[in-house]
Formats: C-alpha cells, structure tokens, sequence
C-alpha cells in the first residue's frame, strides 16, 4: 500500500466547521449563479417567493425549491443549463435505468473536479502511480468509464481504458498487464470472478488487490462473495450522472459507508413523501445540491435514492459525512400485495443461502392480486446434488425470503448459466403490471 492516503488530504480532513464555512460560501455564490444563469430554476425561485438574497446561512438551504428527474426531463435539454454552450467541453447522458435518458453538461472545470473526486475514491483504496488500474465501466455516455478513467490519471496509476465486454480480453489483459484494481459494476465483477475460476484461476492467482464497484445496488453478502472470487478488498463508489458521476461518495479501508464529497455536494435526506428535511440519522431520500457545478449546476436534486447519512467519526480521518448504501431507489421499491419490498433484501436472502448473485425478479397481477416470482440460478454444483429436490429447495428459499421481506414468492430455480449476465447495470426487476 502507498504511503499517501488521501488525495487532496486538506479538505478530505478538514474539521467540520471549516468544511461547513466552506459550504456556506459556496452555496451563496452558486445560488446567485443559478438565480441569474437558469431562468428555468429561477422561475421556481419565484414560484415560491424566494431570491438569493433571503439565502445567507447553509440553514435557508431548505427555503430553495426542489428539482427532480421530471424538471430534468421538462427541460431537456438546454433548460438547466448554467454556462454558454460555447463553455462546455462534454455531454453525458443517464443509462435510463428508469425511464426516458437525462443529458448532463460539463465544462473543462467540471470535468476537472469531478475527477478529482474519482481520484479521491482511488486512493482511498490504496491507488497510487504504482497501480495498474482496469476500468470496465462503459465508456461513452454513460459516466462510469470517463469517471473512473480521468481519477486513475490524477492519481497518476497505468490505466487500462477496457470499457464493458468482451470478457475474455479483459481477463486476459488482468493477468497479462497484472492489473491492480478493477473498478466496474459489482454484477459485472461476480460475473468475472465466475469466469475466471472457469479458466481454470484461483484468487489468489490475479495481482487485483481491490475493486471499485458502483452504479447499482449491491448487498453485503455480495461484497463477501466477490471478495472471495477474486481475492481483492471491494469497495462501494457511488455517483449519478445528475450529479457529474461516480465519485460523489465514495468508501474508504473501514468499508462502513461512503464518505460524500462534501466540498462539492451539500448533502440532505427528506421524507420522500412530504419532502420535509429529516434530522440526521434518518432514512429517507438523498438530495443534492452542487456546490461548484457550473455547466450543470443543479440545486436540491432528489435522487430518489433511500440511505442514512451518519457523521459518526471515521477512522481513516475523512471528516465528510457518510451515507449508507443506498437501500434501492424509491422507484425501484416494489409494492407486492401492499408491502414494500427491495430487491436488495431478496437478494441479501439469495447470498445468505449459498446461491449466486445471478437472479430476476417478475411481478404481476393476476385476478387482480399481485405474484411475486424469483429466478434463482443453481451454482454447477448445487445442480448436481438438487436432482429431485427442486421444489424442496424452491420451497425452503420461499420461505427465507418471506420471512426476511413479508411476501411468500414463487420461486424458480434455473439452471447454471441461464440467466443472462450484464456487463453494466444488472436488470433485476420485470415488472408486467406496468405493461397490462
Ligand atoms: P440511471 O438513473 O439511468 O441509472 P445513472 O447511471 O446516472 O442513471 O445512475 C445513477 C443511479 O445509480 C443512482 O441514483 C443510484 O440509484 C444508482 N447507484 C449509483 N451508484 C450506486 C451505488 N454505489 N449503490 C447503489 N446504487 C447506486
Ligand atoms: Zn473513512
């Protein structure tokens, strides 16, 4: 490991009255330049009676208007902008994991901080120039490739620019180019520990000593797992092109949560329902307000994204809050039969239980009352001895599920390999109520 643990380390340890002056200063000055540069923003200001002026202190945060995906989609997609188009260097655009694409701008100053940010997340785990660092994000519009891409040159590690796919190069090019750290999906990186021991490797036989895995949800039991595939430490990266990208948080070595780049992102959590803002502590949906955005300078955006924030010391010495893992969005929260149920908490069963991380979830109405059915891949071996034992095995795992999530699922246990296997976000959820 490097000596270095930090990137920027002053403002990474800042005391947290710095780091809150610092907030300040920047939200009065960001607020101003959204007021005079995005008519869009500033008609909601006015909406609700508020100017710049009537924001002096980090506390009138919550006098501001909200925006959200919708605002994003209504003003697609100029409307939000902050800065002459002239001034903008790149467009990145959502993966459109729930509905019609957001496109996001960026100046040459945004790109610059945002990949600090990404840079930050890197050493955390260890990076340094010494480190062969694998991206296999996509590249392109989505932001996790570029993201990843510009950190690992700060940070000054060889970089191998793979994108998503083509698994056989990129195992090749991890062992051949003895690759350090692997950031990707974490679905895509159960899917190249798989591989791998197919080739005939153990874990012990690749150079990765850690991975950065965000985009998706993903479990505990699932860090475990890919953990032991690959022999690495895994650490959770979070981002959303909203916001620039990855790296908005991001974990360090006590792999307790991500520690929020609180110099660029004012961080909240509000009731989803009533948008009241929440003490500290409490579940609910996180909001962001970007504090030195300027292409794209969004205020109090909702994320949709349920997690708790926590100000509990941190040994690694960061002082920025940490969030919680984000326990899915709102909008991927499946209401079965009037209860709610994540597909996280199905999957943290799977795992628990000795299956893959390699499943889908269906939900229908049917005469009107909803059916909640689980795919679950069987691992080779579980397939050989489960020979006339499925509907045991079905059974005992609908149990687990429903007393972890309250609903009794049907579930399906399918053969190795015969789910398909996502080099991005992993699809888990088929909803064919919305398609009645
Ligand atoms: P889309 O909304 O189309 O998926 P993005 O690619 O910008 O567009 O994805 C951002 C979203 O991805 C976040 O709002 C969050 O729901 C999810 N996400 C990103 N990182 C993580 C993570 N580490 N853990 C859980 N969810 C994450
Ligand atoms: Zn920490």
């Amino acid at each position: 490991m490097s000596e270095k643990r930090y990137y920027q380390e002053e403002i990474e340890t800042m005391p947290v009255e710095a780091l809150r002056e610092l907030q300040k200063e920047k939200l009065l000055k960001q607020v101003r330049h959204v007021y005079d540069n995005v008519p869009y923003y500033r008609a909601k200001m006015e909406e609700l009676g508020v100017t710049p002026d009537d924001i002096k202190e980090l506390e009138d945060l919550s006098k501001l208007p909200f925006l959200s995906k919708t605002d994003l989609r209504d003003a697609y997609p100029y409307g939000l902008l902050g800065m002459p188009l002239s001034e903008c260097v790149r467009i990145h655009s959502t993966s459109g994991t729930t509905g019609k694409r957001v496109v996001a701008f960026y100046t040459q100053k945004d790109v610059d901080l945002w990949e600090d940010c990404c840079a930050r997340a890197i050493v955390a785990v260890g990076g340094s120039k010494e480190d062969v660092c694998q991206v296999c994000y996509g590249y392109g519009l989505f932001t996790g490739g570029s993201g990843l891409h510009g950190g690992s040159h700060k940070v000054g590690c060889l970089t191998l620019p793979m994108s998503s796919g083509n698994t056989e190069r990129q195992i090749q090019f991890m062992m051949d180019l003895n690759a350090t750290i692997l950031c990707c999906t974490p679905s895509y990186a159960a899917y190249l520990g798989e591989s791998l021991k197919e080739a005939g490797y153990k874990p012990e036989d690749n150079r990765l000593k850690a991975g950065i895995f965000g985009a998706e949800p993903w479990t505990e039991e699932m860090r475990r797992d890919i953990e032991a595939s690959l022999g690495i430490k895994a650490y959770d990266i979070y981002g959303l092109t909203e916001t620039s990208g990855p790296g908005v948080a991001f974990e360090c070595e006590e792999q307790t949560g991500m520690h929020i780049n609180e110099d660029h992102f004012l961080a909240e959590i509000i009731d989803p329902d009533t948008g009241e803002v929440l003490p500290e502590g409490s579940k609910g949906e996180l909001v962001f307000t970007a504090l030195d955005k300027e292409a794209f300078p969004l205020l109090r955006y909702r994320t949709k994204d349920i997690c708790v924030l926590s100000r509990k010391k941190c040994s690694c010495g960061r002082t920025h809050v940490k969030m919680s893992k984000p326990m899915g969005r709102s909008d991927d929260m499946m209401i079965i039969r009037g209860v709610n149920v994540f597909p996280s908490q199905i999957e943290a069963v799977l795992l628990k239980e000795g299956y893959p991380p390699n499943y889908y979830i269906e939900v229908d109405r049917v005469n009107n009352s909803d059916t909640l059915d689980v795919f679950v891949e069987l691992t080779a071996e579980q397939f050989e001895d489960t020979v006339g034992k499925f509907s045991a095995r079905e059974n005992a795992l609908a149990e687990a599920i429903k007393t972890m999530v309250g609903v009794k699922p049907k579930v399906h246990l399918v053969n190795p390999k015969s789910i398909a296997r996502s080099e991005g976000k992993a699809v888990r959820i088929v909803d064919k109520r919305k398609l009645h």
